[in-house]
């Protein structure tokens, strides 16, 4: 269906346009954990909370949180949020958008109490890229940041305890920053950030699980040698194994629905091009939302692999570097997310994510679930980055009828109908 976009919607890109302004690098979009522009950006989302009704503070990690009240002292909270912070030359809508999207639910609202309350948070850090370590800001709020966290290093040489100080707060009230018990809802907005939405031609994107990931380094070993003396059949070539099993490794993942399998990255040695490879080391980037999937295909890729380096007389070893499980998000969450999607009129596209999010913390933690808005172009972590007003429409005529299916549900649920 064609939407007309709404002042709402351009209010909310131009709000996001407008806070990619805040940077430390001039003249592009680059807002790391804790610096300068973020304190700018605080003050500007501060204002605009209030205006909503919000009582506003900054947490002891730098996490930006806005409370509207429940209808009754006591209401549970419904939390929505995504983060701030940015990777360098990034985009105008990465977490940011989710952030000004929580904004504007609650400005729709106009003042009206729900029986439950709405946190929106603006996440202080997710990228990783100031301390090397992704996710600080949800990490904290569950509690899950590590002390040993707290003396990584900046490439400046400040440390997480000093660079928290250094922004105005104290390290020591890193408890009073976590979640309180009664939150019963986690929602997360996100642009997409790949390109399956935009080939549907769809404008939402119900997340169902952030997905699983295996990485892991592969070693070719056979026999450097001559190129021009040694024949064909004598040969021990670790390239031509590599080279065989990359194509098996496209093979295996292009025919298994929804798995992605990369090798992104390929040293060969001696590397000289009159030498046979002796050494051949491969990258490998196994992802799916199920983790039995992802476990039979990496173990299968392993098997291509021997069989492509035993052909040839080639040694293979393999490492893991990184064993991530899948997470689920909450069924019932989703579900209610998707329903609305419908009631509002926009039909939706079930999905996983392949990146991480905020969501993936406090997915273990709070029931939760994510809703992606198209990425034109399905570019993101770039300038170019954008998102359509009529998505954005989308989006928000989605939320403001989560909050309606949020709310009946509660109440069924009370009423022990549910
Ligand atoms: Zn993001």
């Amino acid at each position: 269906m064609t939407v007309t976009p709404t002042d709402r919607a351009l209010r909310v890109i131009a709000r996001c346009r407008d806070i990619a302004t805040y940077t430390e690098v001039p003249g592009e979009t680059t807002r790391r954990f804790l610096t300068r522009p973020m304190h700018t950006v605080h003050a500007l989302l501060r204002s605009c909370m209030e205006i909503a009704g919000m009582t506003v503070h900054v947490d002891a990690i730098g996490n930006l949180r806005g409370l509207f009240p429940g209808a009754a002292p006591e209401s549970p909270r419904l939390l929505i949020g995504s983060h701030l912070d940015t990777v360098p030359n990034a985009g105008a809508f990465d977490g940011i958008l989710g952030v000004v999207l929580g904004v504007a639910i609650v400005e729709e609202l106009r003042g009206q109490h729900l029986p439950f309350a709405i946190e929106v948070i603006g996440f202080s850090e997710e990228e990783g890229v100031r301390f090397s370590k992704p996710f600080l800001g949800s990490l904290a709020l569950v509690g899950k940041l590590e002390e040993e966290t707290l003396t990584r290093t900046d490439e400046s040489g400040l440390n997480l305890r000093q660079a928290i100080e250094a922004y105005g707060l104290d390290p020591k009230q890193l408890p009073a920053a976590v979640l309180p018990d009664d939150t019963f809802a986690y929602i997360e907005f996100h642009i997409e950030q790949g390109p399956v939405l935009e080939s549907d031609d769809a404008s939402l994107g119900i997340v169902e699980a952030l997905v699983g990931q295996t990485r892991m380094e592969l070693i070719f070993a056979g026999h450097a040698n001559h190129a021009g003396t040694t024949p064909m059949h004598l040969r021990h070539d670790a390239m031509s194994a590599a080279a065989e099993w990359i194509v098996a490794v496209e093979d295996y993942a292009s025919s298994n629905s929804d798995l992605v399998a990369t090798i992104g990255k390929v040293h060969a040695s001696p590397g000289a091009g009159n030498v046979i490879a002796g050494h051949v080391t491969a990258s490998l980037d196994v992802r799916h939302a199920n983790d039995n999937v992802r476990n039979t295909a990496v173990s299968a890729i392993l098997k291509d692999a021997k069989a492509a380096a035993d052909r040839r007389g080639v040694q293979i070893t393999s490492q893991i570097q990184l064993e991530q499980p899948a997470v689920p998000l909450d069924p019932h969450l989703t579900s209610l997310l998707d329903k609305a999607a419908a009631q509002a009129g926009f039909p939706s596209r079930r999905m996983t994510s392949g990146a991480g999010h905020d969501a993936m913390i406090l997915a273990p933690i709070v029931p939760s679930t994510m809703l992606f808005l198209r990425s034109p172009g399905g570019l993101s972590h770039h300038p170019d980055e954008t998102v359509l007003p009529q998505d954005v429409e989308a989006a928000l005529a989605t939320a403001m009828e989560f909050l309606t299916q949020l709310r009946d549900d509660r109440r069924n649920l009370k009423d022990g109908h549910a």
